[in-house]
């Protein structure tokens, strides 16, 4: 197993409360390498806050997290991260901006250009090396955020809602462009999205989430033809499947709870 999380629960500090609600509660599951594994689940349900645990952003109240047989205490190049916004240096041009990746995370020099190359043929964005992010387009500066991570060689591809702010032909460029990496470098990825269609159309496993105490509520292994068709009946009954999943989850989620100090997104257990 590339990644093992075992009862991991995680809150955040809240102030005039003692006891803080759970974000995350009594998580566990694994991921093989090479797998591509969804996460999916409403907004607030703490999958972000998942993915930030296993790259070591932050640490776990209780439980945990392996990674390559080593407990995850600090982010590492080994987990690279990919978020909504790409977060560019406007005055740096593309090959700057993914040098500073290198740079950041002590990769030695002489390697600096060619792994720069590499990732930007991954990202097919050869011919804009030299612009800068103001030049480039929503999807562009995305595909730019992707080689940064992608020229660390991470183990681990942690992507949190990356395509979610684009338009919908471009996410659908993009999530091509994606599968057709990971199949050229057998590249093990964590998405976290909460699009069902997009969950059903990326994923080897999809996790379905939930706010706690159901935190991690479900699982559906998709077993497809390749390469994937976005019109195929395999993939609409998948849509389906995790719709009806989706739907079930609703019914399980408690009430909010009111009290003193406000509304508690959901009801503490405990
Ligand atoms: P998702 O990614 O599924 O939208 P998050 O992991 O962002 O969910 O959030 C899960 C819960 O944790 C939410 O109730 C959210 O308000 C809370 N939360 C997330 N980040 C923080 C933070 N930095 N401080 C306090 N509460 C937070």
């Amino acid at each position: 197993m590339l990644i093992k999380i075992a009862n991991v629960s995680k809150s955040y500090p809240q102030p005039l409360l003692a006891t803080p609600p759970a974000a995350i509660e009594n998580i566990s599951f694994d991921i093989k390498e090479g797998e591509f594994v969804c996460i999916l689940g409403p907004s607030g349900c703490g999958k972000s806050t998942l993915l930030n645990l296993i790259a070591g952003f932050m640490l776990p109240d209780k439980g945990h997290i392996e990674f390559a047989h080593q407990q995850v205490s600090a982010p590492g190049p080994d987990r690279g991260v990919v978020f909504q916004e790409a977060t560019l240096f406007p005055w740096l041009n593309i090959r700057r901006n993914i040098e500073l990746g290198l740079k950041a995370t002590g990769i030695k020099k002489t390697e600096h250009q060619q792994r720069i190359d590499a990732a930007l043929q991954l990202v097919d964005l050869h011919c804009s090396q030299h612009s800068y992010p103001h030049q480039l387009s929503g999807g562009m500066k995305q595909r730019v955020a992707l080689a940064r991570v992608l020229a660390l060689q991470p183990r681990l591809l942690l992507m949190d809602e990356p395509f979610s702010a684009l338009d919908a032909e471009t996410r659908e460029r993009l999530q091509d462009q994606l599968l057709s990496i990971c199949s050229q470098k057998r590249q093990t990825v964590l998405f976290v999205t909460h699009s069902v269609e997009e969950a059903a159309y990326l994923a080897d496993r999809v996790l379905i989430m939930g706010p706690p105490p159901a935190s991690l509520f479900n699982e559906v292994t998709i077993q497809r033809s390749h390469p994937r068709k976005r019109d195929a009946k395999e993939l609409t009954m998948t849509i389906l499947r995790l719709r009806t999943l989706l739907k079930e989850l609703s019914r399980h989620v408690p009430e909010p709870e009111y009290t003193e100090a406000g509304v508690l997104p959901y009801a503490p257990t405990g």
